[in-house]
């Protein structure tokens, strides 16, 4: 999820909790306002039933007469007029209490929708600052690497130069290419943190691409690395249009198809496959490679995650942001990643995405 998705559903949610805390007190004062307002009624209707009952005034004793005859119409059953004046009373009793239920029900309903647009305007502006220092640091990030570029890239030449140099010591040149490596590698680290930057704070620009030709533009790109490792990569896709970032469906394709190298065995098989299931596409890059335990997969996906570092760095060079980049590119689009494995037989990565 983009920064925006995380502050919108952070947003959503603390929304949901100032609501939910207006309710609850709101529901708990209806309450005790029911209660109270029943009890009176009910008094008043005690009351009145018994100053009627007792010593009806002439025009309440036509009241009562009425009452007698309306009740007596309503219910055969009844025997003697105070039952069925008592009846009445019930009745009108029951009938008062579901018009104060009624009225706090809808109370309840307008102090609902008050809090829900009261909180959401308020859980902005508590989100606010702490979105835009995220921002900041993001932009930060994206400054840096692109400042430290430059002078990495000089730097790079300036070693590429010198190795050529006949007259170099054996010690100077091993030297010269453990710093020439060193450079690679920051020069590499620079440029998965600016992809991941540039993800984060894209909002994706679209066009209708051809999964074939994507995809086997990715193959391409990674096909010299997999011929170093003997590695045969099997295609098995059509050409399908879908509307999406051409650049950031390349990068992540190659992404998980150099995966799919460097952590295959030596002669190994890569299958890559698109086809397209209830209106989305379906992208499948299965490896035979040494496989993820379980209980890793979950973090596979977090920046700089990479399973036992200290192994794998030496032997299959990285800096765990990969899988970030793609996980990022699939939500741009709107879809997702998953993951299958096993331990010595390979991995399935599934890429799902709208049409
Ligand atoms: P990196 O490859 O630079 O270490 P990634 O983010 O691409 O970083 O991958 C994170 C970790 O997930 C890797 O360090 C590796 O342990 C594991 N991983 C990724 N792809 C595969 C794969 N196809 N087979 C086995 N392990 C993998």
């Amino acid at each position: 999820m983009n920064s925006t998705g995380v502050f919108f559903t952070a947003r959503i949610k603390l929304t949901l909790w100032y609501v939910g805390a207006v309710l609850f007190v709101s529901l708990m004062f209806s309450a005790i306002i029911y209660a109270g307002v029943s009890r009176n009624i009910e008094e008043s209707f005690a009351r009145a039933e018994l100053r009627l009952r007792n010593a009806p005034a002439p025009g309440q004793q036509m009241l009562l007469k009425q009452i007698a005859e309306q009740q007596r119409f309503q219910q055969a059953t009844a025997s003697s007029e105070h039952e069925l004046l008592h009846q009445f009373f019930l009745d009108e009793l029951s009938a008062s209490k579901q018009k104060v239920l009624i009225q706090l029900g809808f109370a309840n309903a307008l102090i609902l929708l008050a809090a829900t647009i009261v909180s959401y305007v308020l859980a902005g502006k508590t989100l606010q600052p702490l979105e835009e220092s995220m921002l900041e640091q993001k932009r930060f990030i994206a400054d840096a690497s692109h400042e430290l570029r430059t002078p990495l890239t000089s730097l790079k030449t300036a070693i590429e130069v010198s190795l050529r140099n006949s007259k170099l010591s054996t010690d100077a040149r091993e030297l010269l290419e453990a710093n020439l490596s060193d450079v690679n590698a920051l020069h590499e680290l620079i440029t998965s943190l600016l992809q991941l930057a540039s993800q984060e704070r894209k909002s994706v620009i679209k066009q209708l691409v051809d999964v074939h030709e994507v995809i086997s533009k990715a193959v391409k790109t990674i096909q010299p690395l997999a011929d170093e490792k003997d590695i045969h990569v099997v295609k098995k896709l059509k050409h399908q249009q879908i509307l999406a970032s051409e650049s950031g469906l390349t990068e992540l394709f190659t992404i998980l198809l150099e995966n799919a190298v460097k952590y295959n065995k030596q002669g190994g098989k890569i299958w890559v496959s698109a086809v397209v299931q209830n209106r989305k596409l379906v992208v499948r890059v299965r490896d035979t490679g040494i496989g993820i335990n379980t209980k890793y997969i979950p973090h596979i996906f977090d920046r700089f995650y990479r399973i036992d570092a200290s192994r794998t760095v030496s032997q299959r060079p990285g800096f765990g942001l990969g899988l970030s980049v793609a996980k990022q590119i699939a939500e741009n689009h709107k879809g997702c990643i998953t993951v299958k494995s096993e331990i010595g037989s390979g991995t399935t990565f599934t890429v799902i995405l709208p049409l």
